[in-house]
């Protein structure tokens, strides 16, 4: 069998259009959502992260901020940007990038943003409103593999979802988005001791590893969905995912392209969360 794509890019033009027409419906009435993001350094990848971001935003009719300081700033000193964000009425949304210099507290940075404005997901706040099923912001890239298995119209109700990684940001809210639509859930990692034995029994492998070929045809039942959350590079230089695409691919159901997968979806679930806090902000 050849697996079907889940369209990472078609699927986000979709979900951003309909940010689109909701942040214009929302500015007719005063608001116009606005995301505020932090950088700090200059890590190569985090200053493509957040062009691309603010990029977005303004493609889907947001506002947007960039703020960019030198590596030597001070975490004092961040902290008190954070909260004149959390201040500011224009802003709705703060993505602190990470990672932050090493003589930064990176969670204590997290903790400061306030848990209404917490669009990346990543305060302990939003982690508790995901484990309790209280309405607060999901982390953006599990979130997006969320959208993708609704938009195959994939009912999780008693399958079981194997996901491989236990991160805070990716593997366990992602085990938790899954128990929640009522998956049976099987979180594996560095120490699991036969991951084959488990992915092999799943109707939903997550891959969040970091690692090339991490998951090969020999280890997917037939027919199962393979999402692909790594990323990483080839011997050639170009991205690719934790999935040995090629091979899955005859084995899969449905599966996940890396690029144009996952990672356009982690974009879109930002603006889908700054929209969303807007919104709320509004009263809307
Ligand atoms: P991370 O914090 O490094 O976590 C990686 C996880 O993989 C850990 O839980 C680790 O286990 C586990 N692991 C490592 N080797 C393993 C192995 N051989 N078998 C099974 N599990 C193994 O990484 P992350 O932040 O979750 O990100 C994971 C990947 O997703 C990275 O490639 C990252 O670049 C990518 N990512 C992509 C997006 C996107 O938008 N597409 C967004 C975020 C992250 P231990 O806990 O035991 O160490």
């Amino acid at each position: 069998m050849t697996a079907q794509l889940i369209d990472g890019n078609a699927l986000s033009r979709q979900l951003r259009t309909e940010v689109a027409q909701r942040a214009a419906a929302l500015k007719t009435r005063g608001t116009t959502p606005g995301l505020a993001v932090v950088l700090v350094g200059d890590n190569p990848a985090s200053q493509v992260y957040v062009r691309n971001k603010v990029k977005a935003c303004e493609d889907s009719g947001l506002h947007s901020v960039l703020e960019k300081y030198d590596a030597d700033m001070s975490e004092a000193a961040l902290l008190a940007r954070v909260e004149a964000l959390n201040n500011d009425p224009a802003i709705h949304g703060i993505l602190v990038q990470l990672p932050l210099p090493a003589h930064i507290d990176a969670q204590k940075v997290i903790e400061a943003i306030s848990p209404a404005k917490d669009v990346d997901g990543f305060h302990i706040a939003s982690a508790g409103a995901l484990m309790t099923g209280m309405p607060g912001f999901w982390p953006c890239t599990p979130y997006g593999c969320m959208k993708m298995l609704e938009s195959i119209g994939y009912d999780l109700r008693g399958k079981h979802a194997v996901v491989i990684g236990r991160s805070n940001i990716v593997g366990k809210p992602m085990a938790l988005m899954l128990l929640q639509k009522d998956a049976t859930v099987t979180i594996c990692h560095s120490r699991t001791a036969d991951l084959k034995a488990q992915t092999l029994q799943a109707d939903v492998i997550v891959a969040a590893v970091g690692k090339r070929n991490v998951l090969t045809a020999d280890m997917v039942k037939p027919g199962a969905v393979v999402l692909d959350v790594g990323m990483n590079r080839n011997d050639e230089g170009k991205l690719c995912g934790d999935v040995d695409f090629e091979g899955v691919k005859s084995v899969a159901g449905w599966i996940t392209p890396v690029p144009g997968g996952v990672g356009p979806m982690t974009i879109t679930m930002l603006l889908v969360n700054t929209l969303e806090a807007a919104e709320r902000a509004a009263g809307a």
